[in-house]
């Protein structure tokens, strides 16, 4: 019995999107849903107690960096990653994978794993479908991740169609590997980048393996978004109903109102803290610089229609003052903020789809965030 599983609760008449539930050892979450990342077992400046106040469920950590630091087994003997940082609700770990094909730039891709070296200090280092398994066992995630390779755009056919052909073997021996299957649920991850056939084939593979869950993998890597939504039209279908289906990487509010509406259920991304830190903010009006000087005497909160916390106590004038002279505390109302306005704006996503009204609500939402400018930004 795996230790992952799926409720489908109803599809959207208006645009097909999906309101589900996953169960995990750590709980159960609601989707569509947004994983806040937490890649050195913290999300960056965000306590756990302050994730529960936001109403995350479930946080993304990273297999590469956790290895390098701490070591795994440190977290093995904490009791495993959520005794470690004190979080009681669910994690998801990638498999590292995409780190070693986007940190490193001396890697060598074998069929036996990928030999690359350490971003920190050089050091020569090899990651394997077996090593990526062990590693994850040791943290003890709910959902794990299989390894892959994720394939820069454009790439050229041929390539695509081997390193697909290597992610499914990768894949079963990820299966092999892995030591705890009855508290941990590893996901496969379907590549193929804009290619529909490879994405055909990659979706045979892996789904033949019966995973509890599927990641598309290979999006959000700088393809245009007209190619990222072309390709979930046509590989969300692939996928099992009675599964989760994970879009790795995205997260700006544009993207997620979009792959919901083609059928993905899970997403994470880095976006919503890491541009906070930059003093960007998401409003439901677009986004607001808030380091930039027209605020410096604008006493109103970052967001009008937002209810958080952050919302209803701090000023857009503090704000930026703490962020000019960087000061923790400002990155730490900058961050809360932002995913509590992304879990919000899931959780209007799951309520429009549990009327029937998604296609509506995404016009409005566009029209108001100001997507539909010509040059809209990308979030
Ligand atoms: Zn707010």
């Amino acid at each position: 019995m795996t230790p992952i599983t799926y409720e489908l609760i109803k599809t959207c008449k208006q645009t097909g999107a999906r309101l589900g539930k996953v169960h995990t050892p750590h709980g159960s979450f609601d989707t569509p849903m947004f994983m806040p990342v937490g890649t050195l077992a913290t999300v960056k400046t965000m306590s756990p107690e302050e994730l529960e106040d936001i109403n995350a469920k479930i946080i993304l950590s990273n297999t590469y960096h956790l290895w390098l630091r701490p070591g795994e087994d440190i977290i093995r003997e904490a009791g495993g990653l959520h005794k470690f940082m004190n979080w009681d609700g669910a994690i998801l770990t990638d498999s590292g994978g995409f780190q070693v094909f986007s940190l490193s730039d001396m890697r060598k891709i074998k069929e036996e794993g990928v030999h690359f070296r350490n971003h920190l200090n050089g050091e020569k280092l090899f990651l394997s479908p077996e090593k990526a398994m062990q590693i994850q066992n040791a943290l003890g995630s709910d959902i794990m991740m299989a390894f892959d390779e994720c394939p820069p755009y454009p790439a050229a056919y041929d390539y695509m169609k081997a390193s697909v052909e290597r992610t499914s073997r990768w894949a079963e021996r990820c299966l092999e590997a892995h030591a705890r299957k009855d508290e941990q649920g590893l996901f496969g991850i379907v590549q193929g980048g804009e290619y529909e056939d490879l994405r055909k084939q990659s979706a045979r593979d892996l789904t033949s393996m019966d995973f509890p869950g599927y990641a598309i993998g290979g999006l959000s890597v700088g393809e245009p978004k007209e190619i990222m939504n072309r390709v979930l039209e046509f590989t969300t279908p692939l996928l099992p109903d009675n599964k989760p289906r994970y879009l790795m990487g995205v997260g700006s509010p544009d993207s997620l109102i979009d792959g919901a509406m083609r059928g993905v259920d899970m997403f994470d991304c880095v976006l919503p803290t890491r541009i906070a830190r930059n003093g960007t903010c998401m409003t439901s009006n677009g986004r607001l610089v808030v380091r930039n000087a027209k605020y410096a005497h604008d006493f109103s909160p970052i967001d009008e229609n937002c209810d958080c916390h952050v919302c209803k106590n701090y000023t857009r004038s503090y704000i930026r003052h703490l962020i000019k002279c960087n000061e923790t505390f400002g990155f730490r109302l900058t961050t809360y903020h932002n995913l509590y306005f992304l879990l919000k704006l899931m959780e209007q996503v799951r309520a429009a789809i549990a009327e029937d009204r998604l296609g509506d609500f995404k016009e409005t939402f566009f029209e108001q965030y100001g997507f539909n400018q010509p040059n809209a930004k990308n979030f």
